[in-house]
């Protein structure tokens, strides 16, 4: 089942090379930006299985992202899943109320991670 096109968007540098090195070492395939922009460009252009997305990022907020994705036919449809240090009670709810897919807090547990992921995408696959 590996091989899924994964974009991860986050702007902090440390968390974007282990995120991207714990999913290319599962198999998965990565794209990756440092700004809501970039991301936006990036998955217009390659419509990936999934978005791994930073809440705090240095242009647009990750959610109002998350509204742009939503609001272009072509992009609609893709998992989101929000990625953030925000883990104050009630943002769990937050997030998944301004439609993000799934939640997962920072720092990932390196060990639940690629498992975590591979949950998000099978729940993306159509049908399944
Ligand atoms: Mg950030």
């Amino acid at each position: 089942m590996a091989g899924e096109l994964i974009l991860i968007v986050e702007d902090n540098e440390k968390n974007l090379k282990l995120v991207r090195d714990l999913l290319q070492f599962r198999g998965y395939r990565t794209l990756e930006a440092a700004t809501a922009g970039e991301g936006l460009r990036l998955a217009v252009e390659h419509r990936p299985d999934l978005i791994l997305m930073d809440i705090q990022l240095p242009d647009l907020d990750g959610g109002a992202a998350l509204g742009r994705l939503r609001a272009d036919p072509g992009t609609a449809g893709i998992c989101v899943v929000a990625l953030t240090a925000q883990a104050m009670g009630g943002d769990r709810e937050r997030l998944l109320g301004a439609g993000f897919d799934g939640y997962l807090t920072k720092p990932i547990s390196i060990r639940e991670f690629p498992d975590q992921v591979r949950h998000f995408c099978e729940r993306a696959r159509p049908g399944g």
